[in-house]
């Protein structure tokens, strides 16, 4: 099984690497976010509830996106493997995904870096929400609190995952496909 984290900060590129892991090698995409929005479409309680702080910029409760994950993993039991984009976004949660793997004999195979300077998320970020119409991204002030958030809870579960040594770091910056070529290498190596 391969089972990778896909990490990095607000719009570096998780979603459009993603994409093609998943169709290279017929990996589950789980993307936190993705549910969360599917959630809100919905108009479920949770949706609901999560909207106000995703709509700040602010992570959701560990138990709630915890859950989400859970399900999720019940849910593809026969799965080649899995792709978690957005999560782990806290120790703690990267400490829950490592039991809920191990319930099931499995772990993480590794976890990828994407790694893009400030200035150049916020660029993206800002491109990117004149087309999403996710309102996330189409304020300054929430794509900094989201940036601020990701230096101060997520930016530690790196340290998490160097410490199994599972860490690679990729530069961010190219094209879509250099990127991809490189995460490629550092996963038959
Ligand atoms: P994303 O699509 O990954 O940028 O996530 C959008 C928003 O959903 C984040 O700013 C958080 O409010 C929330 N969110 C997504 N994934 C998580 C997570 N793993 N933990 C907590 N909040 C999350």
């Amino acid at each position: 099984m391969l089972n990778l984290v896909l990490f990095g900060p607000p719009g570096a590129g998780k979603g459009t690497q993603s994409e093609k892991l998943i169709s290279k090698y017929q990996l589950v995409h789980l993307s936190t976010g993705d549910i969360l929005r599917n959630e809100i479409s919905n108009g479920t309680a949770l949706g609901l509830e999560a909207k106000k702080l995703m709509d700040q910029g602010i992570l959701v409760p560990d138990e709630v996106v915890i859950g989400m994950i859970s399900n999720k993993l019940d849910a593809n039991k026969d799965a080649n493997g899995f792709i978690f984009d957005g999560f782990p976004r806290t120790v703690a949660q990267a400490e829950a995904l490592d039991s809920l793997l191990e319930s099931k004999s499995s772990s993480i195979t590794k976890m990828v870096a994407l790694e893009v300077e400030h200035d150049e998320l916020k660029k993206r970020l800002l491109l990117r929400g004149k087309d999403s119409g996710r309102p996330d991204d189409a304020n300054p002030e929430i794509i900094e609190k989201r940036i601020q958030e990701y230096l101060t809870k997520t930016a530690p579960v790196a340290e998490y995952y160097k410490a199994q040594s599972k860490f690679e770091a990729i530069n961010g910056i190219g094209s879509i496909e250099e990127i991809f070529d490189s995460i490629c290498n550092t996963l038959i190596s």
